[in-house]
């Protein structure tokens, strides 16, 4: 695989994250040394009935985990880390060493607790201005803004040159609970001289410069202070510095506060054990305490924006809520939707909210991509402080690695420097110059759907889609040994077809026509060719049902021998 040419160049790969937001996972590699940067995941899209999350393919590393140096992760987000417990298993070996701020840390610990059996998790705690050694590289962190604390880009010392992953980032000179952008800081990375910047695209399509959470607050307390009544926020588990300034203005107004949802109690429980969120004594209570309280004076921090099935607004909404129950006065604020295609499943959400004579704040800055990422102006201000020589926009749809690559071009990287890049491919690079090899490496979807990881492949997920359209069609005949013809009539079961008791006649042609397939394909003296047999009802059924109902429920032969 490596010639002399690519030798003395540094192979990026990335796994994850390019043309799509979230699967976040890159690969850094040289003379066969391999820096793995995150391990996220990314919720399915709308047409993948039963899936739970989509992971990175790791097949590249498939035989090699000996030659990762070290899996440095830049913060706690699950795009960036919730892959760990699923791959873990397949990446690991002894001398398997993680590196993350302490809250990423804690959070990744944390969810591993959920997951029994995993192989031994080693992370060691970095922070900004740490540097390790691993292997051929030389990581140095340093701090980015970024709507969760304790969030790291890292400069990567090769020996072909400087690569940066600035992580999710945005510039902020008015944070909550945080220190503002250290441009100094930047600058002086930038001064030692970049090979390759790898930046934060999610915010490419947006103009202007990201709100300061200064500003998302002010906003969020002009919700507050029209609410009356209790107020119950939604927004994501992960997205700590809102929970902080949800927390922060209840305090002003003098609410009482209840986290709802395990992992956002979970993570507010890392976050103040650390030191990341501050809440003054007795702010936060216990659902089963809200009684103890007028209206007036409760806020409800809750999971479930997405209107995902189980989370807690959900069950809320719905009214299966142990403790908590929807009332007229209520105030309802709601992130908008991360995933497209969601929209309507929110919008469902929205409306029963509505029916209970509840007040619905529909707050876009609260959704997790809104808000935490650089826009066209930090984009370029990040571009133009690093003046690298190569540039390749990473995390976001290939759309905003487009829009990236224009900022990139306008703050003054040559055309040809500039890689649009996508998952799978193996990017060659050194001072040089820089070549795509023209083999890719494994980077299709690896399913999680229950505890089954990658088991769900192409073919199930096509079944899913086809029985979620068009239902399923079972024919059970019975032949018999002697004569090889049909015995009796077939039996047609049928589920998300045709409502059967109102198609006889269709019935009864299918019948007919599986009893004719059925003669003509055995053979006089009772030979049967099972496979041919099955193979030819189900296409000619097939066949014959589109034609009768324009629909492809997916056929299923069960033929017994009597
Ligand atoms: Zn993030």
């Amino acid at each position: 695989m490596m010639n002399k040419q690519t030798q003395n160049k540094i192979r990026v790969i990335p796994l994850g994250g390019l043309g799509e937001v979230g699967r976040n996972m890159m690969l850094i590699e040289y003379q066969g040394k391999i820096l793995v940067i995150d391990v996220g995941f990314r919720m399915p899209e709308e047409d993948m009935p039963g899936i739970d999350f989509i992971v990175p393919n790791i097949g590249y590393l498939k035989g090699r985990t000996k030659d990762i140096v070290g899996v440095v992760i830049t913060h706690g987000h699950y795009d960036h880390i919730g892959a760990i417990p699923y791959l873990l298993p397949k990446l690991w070996h002894p001398h398997l060493e993680f590196y993350a701020s302490a809250l990423a840390r804690g959070i990744i610990l944390k969810r591993q607790e959920e997951f029994p059996g995993q192989p031994p998790l080693r992370i060691n705690e970095v922070k900004d201005g740490s540097v390790i050694k691993l292997g051929p590289f030389e990581v140095e962190f340093f701090k980015q803004n970024h709507n969760i604390p304790d969030n790291l880009g890292m400069v990567i010392k090769t020996p072909v040159g400087n690569i940066i992953d600035t992580s999710d980032f945005k510039f902020d000179e008015s944070p909550v609970n945080d220190k503002p952008t250290n441009f100094e800081k930047l600058r002086s990375i930038g001064k030692r001289g970049i090979l390759l910047l790898m930046s934060d695209s999610t915010g490419a399509e947006e103009e202007n410069h990201s709100l300061s959470e200064k500003t998302i607050e002010k906003n969020l307390e002009e919700i507050l202070k029209k609410s009356p009544g209790r107020i119950i926020a939604a927004t994501f588990s992960s997205l700590i510095n809102r929970i902080q300034q949800i927390i922060t203005l209840s305090e002003k107004y003098g609410r009482k506060v209840v986290i709802e949802g395990h992992s956002m109690k979970s993570n507010v429980e890392i976050c103040k054990v650390l030191g990341y969120m501050k809440t003054k004594k007795g702010t936060l209570i216990k659902s089963n305490e809200i009684s103890n309280y007028p209206d007036s004076k409760i806020t409800i921090i809750c999971t479930g924006a997405q209107g995902e099935e189980s989370a807690a607004l959900m069950r809320i909404a719905t009214g299966e809520h142990r403790t908590i129950h929807l009332k007229k006065g209520d105030n309802v604020i709601l992130s908008s939707s991360v995933i497209p295609g969601n929209e309507r499943t929110v919008q469902v959400l929205k409306d029963g909210i509505l029916r209970q004579g509840v007040k619905v704040f529909h707050y876009k800055m609260m959704d997790i991509h809104a808000g935490g990422h650089g826009q066209e102006e930090e984009l370029k201000e990040m571009i133009k402080i690093m003046n690298p020589q190569y540039f390749l926009p990473i995390h976001g749809q290939y759309s905003m690695l487009v829009a990236h690559g224009e900022l990139a071009k306008m703050s003054g990287i040559p055309e040809k420097n500039v890689i649009i890049g996508e998952n799978g491919q193996i990017i060659n690079l050194n001072n040089k110059g820089y070549t795509i090899e023209k083999g890719k490496v494994p980077s299709n979807y690896v399913m999680v759907d229950g505890l089954g990881i990658g088991d769900v492949g192409e073919v199930v997920l096509r079944d899913r889609q086809m029985l979620a359209q068009d239902g399923m069609f079972v024919i059970v005949a019975a032949i018999d040994r002697q004569t090889g013809k049909v015995k009796g009539s077939p039996d047609i079961i049928s589920r998300g077809f045709v409502y059967l008791r109102e198609s006889k006649d269709l019935l009864k042609e299918t019948r007919k026509k599986v009893i004719g397939i059925i003669n003509q394909t055995s053979g006089s003296n009772g030979v049967v060719n099972w496979t041919y047999l099955k193979d030819e009802i189900k296409n000619k059924i097939g066949q014959f049902l589109f034609y009768k109902t324009q629909r492809r429920p997916i056929v299923i032969p069960v033929i017994l021998e009597v």
